[in-house]
């Protein structure tokens, strides 16, 4: 499942090859979906993303919003045929945007651009969040692992990455919030901006299905230190990694380090 660099890398890449450039027709090939006409002929005057959506500013003022859930995915192509599981196409002056996903659990929407209630939420890459999550955190009984995950608590932070979060930062996964220090906090901030930083320039992780704009694979799965790692010794302490499944995730930990 797409998470923050994941979409981060396709937010980067698509601000490197359509801004300015105009929707020239659009093609729905899903009836899931429901897109107004009102996309052609518009200019794309940005991208950006928001929590785990991509943004794309277009120059009636209104805004393009896709999440791709599960299994969604861009693929830019300027020629070729398009690839199994197409599910919309956006046609651009210099090549054409699909939105592909199997499981069709991908949405999008337009939006006008004061339509941002949710604003508020903070951004796993923003400098601080360790503070705001503590504040926020600090009454609550909740294991620490589904705060991380809250897209309404935090912007960006899917199974993959939380995991491999709380294994540097040291932390159980079923630690409560209100138990955590001020300096626990501080290694959540720490770790989550080393973890999807370096993700980032990984573009992504491919343990599955994930590929970038241009069908390729990202490289942090190289990288996890935790995740998918059950039966193998701890890169920090040697002791068993072990896997649950906890509030419906496999949640990998090493019950000997994460405390
Ligand atoms: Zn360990």
């Amino acid at each position: 499942m797409p998470e923050l660099p994941e979409v981060e890398t396709l937010c980067r890449q698509l601000q490197q090859i359509v801004i300015n450039t105009r929707i020239e027709k659009t093609c729905i090939l899903d009836s899931k979906l429901t897109i107004p006409d009102c996309l052609e002929g518009q200019s794309i005057v940005f991208v950006n993303r928001r929590g785990k959506n991509l943004v794309l500013g277009l120059n009636n003022g209104k805004r393009l919003e896709i999440h791709l859930r599960m299994t969604g995915r861009l693929l830019w192509q300027q020629e070729g045929e398009k690839p199994p599981h197409s599910r919309f196409i956006m046609n651009l002056s210099s090549g054409r945007v699909i939105v592909v996903d199997p499981r069709r659990f991908a949405t999008l929407s337009l939006v006008a651009d004061k339509d941002q209630e949710d604003q508020l939420v903070v951004d796993a890459l923003s400098p601080g969040c360790g503070e705001i999550l503590r504040e926020k955190g600090i009454k609550r009984m909740r294991p620490v692992k589904s705060f991380l995950m809250d897209q309404q608590i935090i912007g960006g932070i899917g199974n993959i990455y939380a995991c491999e979060i709380l294994y540097q930062a040291g932390l159980a996964p079923i630690r409560k919030t209100a138990s955590l220090s001020p300096d626990d906090w501080m290694l959540v901030e720490k770790a989550t901006a080393a973890i999807l930083s370096k993700a980032i320039e990984c573009r992504g992780t491919s343990i599955s299905d994930w590929r970038d704009l241009f069908g390729h694979k990202g490289e942090y799965q190289n990288e996890l230190r935790v995740y998918g790692r059950e039966g193998k010794n701890c890169l920090r302490c040697g002791e068993i990694i072990k896997r649950v499944r906890f509030l419906g995730r496999g949640t990998w930990f090493c019950p000997n380090c994460q405390i």
